[in-house]
């Protein structure tokens, strides 16, 4: 345990799966909370989450799970955050801090901002570090160390409440960034969004194909697809929300994307190989500046013995 001291006295975690329950794995570790609970829809996450140790209780209503809670975060797909923010808007602690972990940023404030009551904070952020699987027993208390979390306040959030978001998640290892909610939907539609869709696009063909056998594309996969089955094992319903609530921003870095590929598609129908040998040198010098960042391993297995990865 760090020497952090106790920042919450009752952490409320709305969904309690690899987020939820990397926090609150994280946040016992560096003892910055007294109690967690956790609130979830099913009897068998509840049981799991409490058989992990994860949290002191469970419950299936948020209603219960917020009662008494100055630090609440919604652990559950993008999709949900609206409702269920208006379902437990009525039980908030006056001083509570409300937040999120979702992907989205601009939709989701727009979603859980109208339904905070007064004298009750809302700061919307986002830890960009995950992994492809989900549920409580996929947790871990490292997943954020070293990696970024984006705060991404509204004209509304007040400059105290954001300071005591960014100890939190700076406690639990992570560097804290702020940004404007509109602008991180285009950043991360490009460096997670659109690379999840490439992923569960490609599997997708591979697995539509009929020329090639299923069988010879599980025994060869070591060539390249792999990695993308990795992502596109990702969960279905989370990433199904994340595309709906970061249309416009997805939409139009697939645009760039479709007129790149077309140029690469017309190099090799020319043979052009100056345009590809360019383009590829100059994708090469990408990864080793991520490396440097501390952002990846150079391992060659990408990173799989380090199950931490952007989202
Ligand atoms: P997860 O492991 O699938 O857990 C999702 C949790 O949400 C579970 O507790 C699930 O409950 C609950 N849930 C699902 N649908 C719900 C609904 N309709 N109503 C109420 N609860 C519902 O997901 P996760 O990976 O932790 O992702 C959670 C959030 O974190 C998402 O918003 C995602 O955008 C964000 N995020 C994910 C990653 C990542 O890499 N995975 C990274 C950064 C941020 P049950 O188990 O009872 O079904």
């Amino acid at each position: 345990m760090s020497d952090t001291t106790v920042q919450f006295e009752k952490l409320a975690l709305i969904g309690i799966g690899l987020i939820g329950s990397s926090i609150a794995r994280a946040a016992r570790q560096h003892g910055v909370v007294k109690e967690i609970v956790c609130a979830a829809r099913t009897a068998d996450t509840r049981r799991v989450a409490l058989e992990l140790g994860v949290v002191d209780e469970a419950y299936e209503n948020v209603a219960d799970a917020v009662k008494d809670a100055d630090l609440v975060i919604l652990c559950t797909p993008v999709g949900t955050y609206g409702a269920l923010t208006e379902e437990m808007a009525p039980f908030l602690t006056k001083g509570a801090l409300v937040t999120d972990v979702g992907s989205v940023k601009q939709t989701v404030v727009e979603a859980i901002e109208p339904h905070i009551p007064e004298g009750v904070d809302f700061v919307a952020g986002h830890p960009v570090a995950g992994t492809e699987k989900s549920g409580p027993a996929a947790g871990f208390a490292e997943l954020f160390a070293g990696r970024w979390c984006i705060l991404t306040p509204s004209g509304k959030s007040r400059e105290e409440a954001v300071e005591k978001l960014s100890a939190f998640w700076t406690a639990l290892g992570s560097n804290v960034e702020k940004m404007d909610p509109k602008h991180h939907d285009l950043v991360l539609a490009i460096t997670s969004h659109v690379p999840h869709l490439i992923a569960y696009n490609i599997v997708g063909t591979a697995d539509d194909l009929e020329e090639v056998t299923q069988s010879e594309v599980i025994k060869y996969s070591a060539g390249g697809f792999r990695d993308f089955t990795r992502i596109a094992a990702s969960d279905p319903t989370m990433w199904r929300d994340v595309f709906l609530h970061n249309k416009e921003a997805v939409l139009e870095m697939l645009g760039r994307f479709s007129e790149d590929l077309t140029a690469l598609q017309r190099a090799i129908r020319w043979g052009d190989g100056d345009a590809l040998f360019q383009m590829f040198s100059r994708t090469r010098d990408i990864r080793k500046q991520i490396i440097d960042a501390g952002q990846e391993t150079a391992e060659p297995d990408f990173g799989r013995t380090v199950p931490n990865e952007d989202e």
